[in-house]
């Protein structure tokens, strides 16, 4: 499963290549960050853009150290509030059950969602496991999975790409 988190962070590297500023790329965007029942208007407004920018940052400077300052703290809880959630009756198979309904636009649900995904990296341990690639070109975020936390690339991609260079090095 992606973290939103780490995606929104990662999603630095193509200004940090040149590449201009990928959150504008509708595709990429769609891709990463849009579900099949997500209601958000593409293109993304510039306002909203420039609240992702900012909401990256944040998690650049929190991923970077691995640490939640007090500060940081509150400028989270800022991002969760704006979401508003509210208990909703379904009916699966004649069986009812409540469950959680955003009623803010999909703007706000998201910023939260993608705070949200943050704090889970923290409150399921997953932080320490938290790695940037090993590919110098790369350098992506990734949650390390593996049994005994030895992973050191983002993908196979990455590590068949080092893998390669080593043997041509030889
Ligand atoms: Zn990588």
């Amino acid at each position: 499963m992606n973290n939103k988190a780490i995606d929104l962070a990662n999603s630095v590297w193509f200004k940090n290549n040149n590449q201009g500023e990928i959150l504008y790329d509708q595709s990429w965007f769609t891709e990463h960050f849009l579900t099949e029942d997500s209601t958000l208007e593409i293109p993304l407004k510039a306002s909203f853009i420039e609240q992702l920018l900012t909401l990256r940052t944040l998690l650049l400077e929190i991923l970077s150290t691995g640490e939640i300052s007090e500060l940081q703290r509150e400028q989270l809880d800022e991002y969760l509030s704006k979401a508003i959630y509210h208990p909703k009756i379904s009916y699966k198979d004649g069986i009812m059950s409540s469950s959680w309904f955003c009623v803010s636009d999909y703007e706000n649900q998201l910023l939260s969602e993608i705070a949200q995904d943050l704090i889970r990296l923290f409150s399921e341990n997953k932080i320490e496991h938290v790695k940037t690639c090993s590919n110098d070109e790369c350098q992506y975020y990734f949650i390390d999975h593996s049994k005994n936390k030895s992973k050191k690339f983002c993908s196979s991609k990455c590590n068949n790409l080092i893998k390669m260079r080593r043997y041509r090095a030889k």
